[in-house]
């Protein structure tokens, strides 16, 4: 496939409420989005980078520096994802950036043949059942409010972020208020230290699914201990940026489940490997979220169809988020989305509600 063209293009997206976490409070989104042009026909990418650096060392500004000074000008001649993939390993880091270069390949790929992703990637359901992650609120009732809202809409799993100071009183509220039955799991985005491991265990009253990345990204060997002081299993995400960071972490006991988010570690086919690793393993996974637009959804929902994908993902439907998403927003329905069975990522954004959104666009041609 020889790649003729690529748009890189800004949106900007406002958040339908701020959503804080341990790293900080988004408001909005600004979003690369990436257009591959073959003869055959296009293909899309959303880069998943955020507009600092404090989820990981990536941002959109230096997603797109990296791409246009060293990624696209390495794109190979005949190029398909795998090749692509290749292409893009000797320049380190920057998953963020090679996963939406990748992912626009591989959708212009298989859209050329007739494909969808789930297909390709394995997928053997045809809807998913969804998760949805709760920010850091000001207050307990405000919380209980905010939950009861997302039950009310059907969502199976609920994912408290965390941070020193709102951890265990708010899950406690949570689990009173809802019960036993609810699916709950928290997610520390790398906000504690080993020293906390007392305070921790305390969350092993409650009946989690699981506590996520509650130390820094680094820090596997800690996890590890940490591991072995809890009850509540370990689950990674910003320590896992490819499959060997996943064997590493399962090696070592650091992980007993695995957030798999396809942005993080560089894209669809790294994502897979992870997967089939952790299969291999016995060790379940899900599928993470990064306030994607419907473009990401629709390739993330494929992704949480493979087998593995155990456990409910964060794939919310797009009015979590966005009160206009830039494509068909994906609707809840009794708690599911669907998996898109067109080819490719098997959704297209809607041309006047991207111009709406488009903040600026750039044509490089290849
Ligand atoms: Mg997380």
């Amino acid at each position: 496939m020889k790649i003729t063209g690529i748009e890189l293009r800004r949106i900007a997206m406002p958040l339908r409420a701020p959503f804080r976490t341990s790293f900080g409070v988004a408001t909005s989104r600004d979003i690369l989005v990436l257009r591959v042009v073959t003869p055959e026909g296009e293909g899309w990418g959303e880069c998943v980078a955020m507009s600092e650096p404090r989820y990981s060392s990536e941002y959109v500004d230096g997603a797109v520096e990296v791409l246009k000074r060293f990624l696209i000008p390495a794109l190979p001649d005949n190029a398909d994802a795998h090749a692509v993939k290749r292409a893009m390993k000797p320049f380190k880091g920057h998953n963020m950036a090679k996963a939406a270069l990748e992912t626009a390949v591989l959708d212009a790929q298989l859209r050329a043949r007739g494909e969808s992703f789930g297909a390709y990637l394995g997928a053997d359901r045809e809807s998913v059942p969804c998760g949805v992650s709760v920010g850091i609120m000001d207050s307990i009732p405000e919380l209980l409010d905010s939950v009861g809202e997302f039950v009310d809409e059907g969502y199976v799993r609920i994912k408290l972020k965390i941070e020193p100071g709102w951890d265990l009183a708010p899950v406690r509220a949570v689990r009173e208020r809802f019960g036993d039955d609810l699916l709950l799991q928290v997610d520390a985005n790398a906000a504690y230290t080993l020293a906390d491991a007392r305070h921790l265990a305390g969350l092993d009253a409650f009946d989690l699914l699981l506590i996520e990345q509650p130390l820094a990204d680094d820090d596997l060997v800690q996890h590890a201990a940490l591991a072995r002081r809890l009850t509540t299993p370990i689950c990674l995400d910003e320590s896992i940026e490819s499959a060997e960071d996943a064997a590493a972490a399962i090696t070592l006991g650091a992980a007993s489940i695995v957030n798999i988010k396809p942005g993080r570690v560089g894209g669809y086919l790294e994502a897979k490997a992870i997967h089939d690793l952790c299969v291999a393993h016995g060790v379940p996974v899900w599928c993470g979220g990064m306030l994607e637009t419907g473009l990401g959804r629709a390739a993330n929902i494929a992704l949480a169809a493979l087998p593995g994908f155990t456990l409910p993902g964060d794939t919310s439907a797009s009015r979590r988020y966005y009160d206009t998403d830039i494509t068909e927003p994906f609707v809840l329905a009794d708690g599911r989305l669907d998996v898109p069975t067109g080819p490719g990522i098997g959704i297209d954004p809607l041309p006047e509600l991207l111009r709406d959104v488009t903040t600026s666009s750039e044509w490089i041609k290849l």
